[in-house]
């Protein structure tokens, strides 16, 4: 149950969602950011392969150093300053915004996929003090691709399913997109940012080849 104190928690649009949960892609849905930033702070936010491989290069980094400098080891999220913001956050601002990983594009959503029961999504538990917005006038789908959400969300069934081939189990190895497609043999050092979908299909061949 929502904070007492969360008024997009009680909000009669947010209840009305939250009862109509599973969502699916067509379901009445919007969400009005108030730019307060509080889902920045003290949150969980876990990054995919493809997130990672972004962000580095956005940050001119290779992606082993931006792991090292940004993300957890022992669970592959990403860390926090002292006071528990995210290590991105700029004041109320997100310093990689162009570049934020999946999960900040679909907040306050979370989706699910599986064979039984396709792709679904629920609502994350508002935050005590956030001022966002819900409603039902947009769509999930309208949503999802308002934050540039919808190219990427295909790219999450292809990691889980390059993971699965093996190789590289637990911790954050398999995030170091560079070290495993240098290990294949297929250095993705220097490509444009824009292209990046280019170098994720070399990732996925090198994944592939840790099965050989
Ligand atoms: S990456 Fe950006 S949007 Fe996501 S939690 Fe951090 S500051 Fe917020």
């Amino acid at each position: 149950m929502a904070n007492e104190k969360n008024i997009a928690g009680n909000s009669s649009a947010y209840l009305l969602l939250k009862t109509s949960e599973p969502l699916s892609a067509g379901s009445g849905f919007s969400y009005v950011c108030a730019g307060c930033a509080e889902c920045c702070r003290n949150k969980r936010i876990p990054v995919y392969p493809f997130d990672v491989l972004r962000l580095a290069r956005f940050l001119a980094l290779g992606t082993g150093e931006f792991l090292a400098k940004f993300v957890e080891p022992a669970d592959a999220l990403l860390k926090h300053e002292k006071a528990g913001g995210c290590i991105f956050l700029e004041g109320t601002k997100c310093g990689v915004y162009e570049f934020r990983p999946l999960v900040c594009r679909l907040y306050p959503l979370r989706r699910h996929s599986s064979r039984e029961r396709g792709e679904i999504y629920a609502l994350a538990e508002p935050e005590p003090e956030t001022k966002g917005r819900y409603g039902t006038a947009g769509s999930v789908s309208s949503f999802i691709k308002s934050g540039k959400a919808d190219g990427l969300l295909s790219q999450v069934d292809r990691c889980l399913a390059a993971r699965q081939c093996g190789g590289e189990p637990g911790g954050i190895k398999h995030l170091d997109v560079d070290r495993i497609c240098r290990k294949h043999g297929t250095p993705i050092d220097g490509f444009a940012l824009e292209a990046w979908e280019s170098a994720m299909e070399v990732y996925y061949a090198a994944c592939r080849e840790e099965t050989d």
